[in-house]
Order: C-alpha cells, then sequence, then structure tokens
C-alpha cells in the first residue's frame, strides 16, 4: 500500500491531539515546535527527545509543557535531571527510552532525528499505529519496504515532510498510478551549483554550510551541497508514491519555489509552489487532511518574476548518479549507500575528508560491500542494523585511502 492512496481516505480533525516530536532540538523539530507554540489550545506534547542538547531540550520541554524528555545520551541524564528540576516533566536518558518514548501513544508524531539513528525511534512511533509525520528520510532509504509494510501491518499514516515529498502528496488527486507519467522533485542545486570544479574540489565546510535557500541542520545542508540529498529523496519517493524508478525525475530550480510536480498522462502537470520554510510543509502534515494558518512568508511570483529550471549535472555532482544506481538496485543498497554517505559527510565536516572525496569514499564502500554480500532482500530492522554497523566500519577503514 503507498502512502498516497491509504493517506487520502481522510478522517475527521480532533480538536486536540496528542504529539511527539523526535528530534525536537534540531531544524525540523524546532520548527515543529513552533507550529504547535502558536496553537497551544489544539495540541498536547507527549515527549520530545534529542541526543545531546540539554539546554535546548529543557527549554522546549518547559515552554510546551511536555509530559516526557529524553536525552539519547545517557550520561546526560542528570544534567536534564536538575534543569528540569521543580516542574511536572518527566525525564529519561538513553536509547532504549528514546525508543519508548516514541512507541508510546500519540495522535501524531514528528519523526525527525537526522540520520539511520531515526530508524528504531521511528518504527516504534509507527508500530503504535497512529500518524507518524516523516521528516528523516534515512528510513525510506535503508529500509523502504520494511518501513511501508509496517506501516500497513500497523494501519499507521505516514505523511510526508520533505518539502518535495509534501509537495508531491498534495498534488496526487488520484491513487491510480497508470494515471501517472512522471513526478519530479526539484533541487536548490545547493551553495556549488554555479561554482567550477576546481573550486568545488577547494570547498571547505563553512561553504557547503551555507545553503542558498534553506535553513537547515548540517548534515542534510552538507548532503543538499553534493546533491546526495536528492538521491536520497528519490530513493524515499520511490517507496512513496506509486511509480517505478523511470518515473522519477530531478529539476534543478535555484529558487525553491516550486516544490514537486506530478505529470499526468492527460497532459496536466500539478505542482505545489510556497516560499522556502519547512513550517509549510511541516503544517500540512500536522494539520492534514485540513489546512492551518503558518507565519511563513507569502509567495509573491510578480516580485520573483522569473523562475529557472535546469537539468541536474551528474558529472558535477557524482552523489546523484551514484543514488539513482542504488535506487534501481534495490537489495541492502541504500543502507550501505547511508551508511558511507554519514560517514563521508561526518568526515568532511571534521575536515578529515575533502568536499570531492565524499562520492569517492561511498563508491568504494557499495563496491566493496556489493563484493562481499549476495544481493539479499533485508526483511527486518535487526538485519538492516547489522549491514548498517557493517558498512560503517568499512568506510571508517577506507577512510585512509581518501585522506591527502
Ligand atoms: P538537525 O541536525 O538539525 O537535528 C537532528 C535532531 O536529531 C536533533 O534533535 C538531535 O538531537 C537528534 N539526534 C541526532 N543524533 C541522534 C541520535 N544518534 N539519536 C537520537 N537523536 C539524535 O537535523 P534536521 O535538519 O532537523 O533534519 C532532521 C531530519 O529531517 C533529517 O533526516 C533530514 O534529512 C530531514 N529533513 C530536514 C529538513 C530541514 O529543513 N532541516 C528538510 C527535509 C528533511
Ligand atoms: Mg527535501
Amino acid at each position: 500500500m503507498t502512502i498516497n492512496s491509504e493517506a487520502l481516505q481522510a478522517v475527521p480533525d480532533p480538536s486536540s491531539q496528542r504529539i511527539s516530536v523526535l528530534g525536537a532540538t534540531g531544524s525540523v523539530g524546532q520548527n515543529t515546535l513552533d507550529l504547535i507554540g502558536r496553537n497551544r489550545e489544539k495540541f498536547d506534547v507527549v515527549a520530545l527527545t534529542a541526543q545531546t542538547n540539554v539546554d535546548k531540550l529543557a527549554e522546549l520541554s518547559i515552554n510546551h509543557n511536555a509530559e516526557l524528555a529524553v536525552i539519547g545520551d545517557d550520561q546526560a541524564y542528570s544534567d536534564l535531571k536538575s534543569a528540569l528540576a521543580g516542574t511536572e516533566v518527566e525525564v529519561a536518558a538513553g536509547r532504549e527510552a528514546l525508543v519508548h518514548a516514541a512507541s508510546l501513544s500519540a495522535d501524531w508524531t514528528m519523526a525527525a532525528i537526522v540520520g539511520a539513528a531515526g530508524l528504531q525511534p521511528t518504527l516504534a512511533a509507527i508500530r503504535q499505529g497512529n500518524t507518524v509525520a516523516l521528516a528523516n528520510k534515512e528510513c525510506l532509504v535503508c529500509a523502504g519496504n520494511l518501513f511501508m509494510n509496517e506501516v500497513s501491518c500497523a494501519s499507521a499514516k505516514l505523511l510526508p515532510v520533505d518539502s518535495e515529498h509534501s509537495a508531491i502528496f498534495q498534488s496526487i488527486h488520484s491513487s491510480n498510478a497508470g494515471e501517472i507519467d512522471k513526478i519530479t522533485l526539484t533541487a536548490s542545486g545547493g551553495p556549488f551549483l554555479k561554482w567550477s570544479s576546481d573550486q568545488i574540489a577547494a570547498a571547505q565546510p563553512e561553504d557547503a554550510l551555507n545553503h542558498p535557500t534553506w535553513s537547515m541542520g548540517a548534515k542534510i545542508s552538507i548532503d543538499s551541497a553534493t546533491m546526495m540529498n536528492k538521491g536520497l529523496e528519490l530513493i524515499e519517493a520511490f517507496h512513496l508514491f506509486p511509480v517505478d524508478s523511470s518515473q522519477l525525475e530531478i529539476l534543478v530550480h535555484p529558487e525553491s519555489i516550486v516544490h514537486g510536480l506530478v505529470s499526468y498522462r492527460d497532459g496536466s502537470v500539478l505542482a505545489q509552489l510556497g516560499t522556502p520554510d519547512m513550517r509549510t510543509p511541516i503544517a500540512y502534515s500536522l494539520a492534514w487532511p485540513n489546512r492551518m494558518e503558518t507565519p511563513t512568508e507569502r509567495l509573491d511570483l510578480a516580485t520573483i518574476g522569473k523562475l529557472t529550471f535546469i537539468s541536474p549535472d551528474e558529472n558535477k555532482f557524482p552523489c546523484l548518479r551514484i543514488a539513482r544506481e542504488i535506487l534501481e538496485e534495490g537489495a541492502f543498497g541504500g543502507v550501505a549507500l547511508n551508511a558511507a554517505n554519514e560517514i563521508a559527510v561526518e568526515a568532511f565536516l571534521d575536515r578529515t575528508l575533502s568536499f570531492t572525496a565524499i562520492p569517492k569514499l561511498i563508491e568504494s564502500v557499495l563496491d566493496q560491500m556489493h563484493a562481499d554480500n549476495p544481493p539479499s532482500s533485508l526483511s527486518t530492522i535487526e538485519e538492516v542494523l547489522v549491514i548498517d554497523e557493517e558498512s560503517r566500519k568499512l568506510a571508517r577503514s577506507l577512510l585512509n585511502h581518501y585522506i591527502s
């Protein structure tokens, strides 16, 4: 079952929703809580989680009257306990507590942990059977089939938060896959769109973190600079929507105004537009199937005047090609791709790895993983986590080859 056919069956709008935010201190988490804070009467906060940022988690938990605050780093328990002393917020720490928080009954859960660290908590949220707003695209990259099966088994609802996928979700008005010609994800092109290959080779973390249109966490900002983000999004879209890989297209659109398009067999193309602010797609997932007010800047096309669209350049941005090859291959490739990318991004941010070595390291890991393992589909989360760990170890051991 694909989310569009499942999610398009409208449900009644409850007057007050119990919500949890996994990854509350991050960019998506804080944007979500900004919207919640503007509509306090409509939401009760069950659980907020973070990995290390105790002060921010405590502040958000107090501001939003959370029932429970969980810090993933168990060393930080006493700091969080002190920061929340005298409040009614329950405190817990450690990985298990974090996954448990995700499994607590909530009408709506925002899955906004970054990376494969979000797999188990997001799965726990899906298994409790209500609505999960999915920002953590890595879940579908690593284990798309498994996650979509779990959504179906739990009769949960999975609503896309990624702006392109939200746009496509909003533009799909039919669950009849035969009516769709293609789905287009737009890409800003990142900060290096107009840089020469020589300039890109010398790019530093501060250049790559300087995204032209979106304000986001560090990992996704680097993914946008390499355009791996769009590659991961292709895989995400493949699992969310009823099309095959040949029907998925990427279009570079530097203004980030048109977020996604659906082309139908009669020649019609439906798209969703808006200023680049994550609060719009987050609001859509919060209010779905209705809409809610947001404070985002309104789109003024006359002032913008002109929108541009360019085909992506896979030679300049090889991560796009690498991800597309994995999309078409299936099996464990998505897990290895994601794990190698996470290690490469971390090493680039540490200034250990050059920007252009990122795709090289990822390809080496993929080549080695394919040489060492027969193609097999991953049917349990435990199998996914084993491949994830193996790929990370391999990526770390190969790092030295790419350090100049
Ligand atoms: P971020 O780095 O700003 O925040 C990440 C959150 O995850 C933080 O709350 C952090 O405490 C938590 N976290 C980090 N490591 C963790 C771990 N090991 N265990 C548990 N929690 C951990 O990231 P972000 O930009 O908000 O992105 C979150 C997710 O949403 C990513 O998957 C990203 O690809 C996706 N996404 C983000 C945006 C955006 O605008 N930022 C847009 C589309 C999709
Ligand atoms: Mg996106």
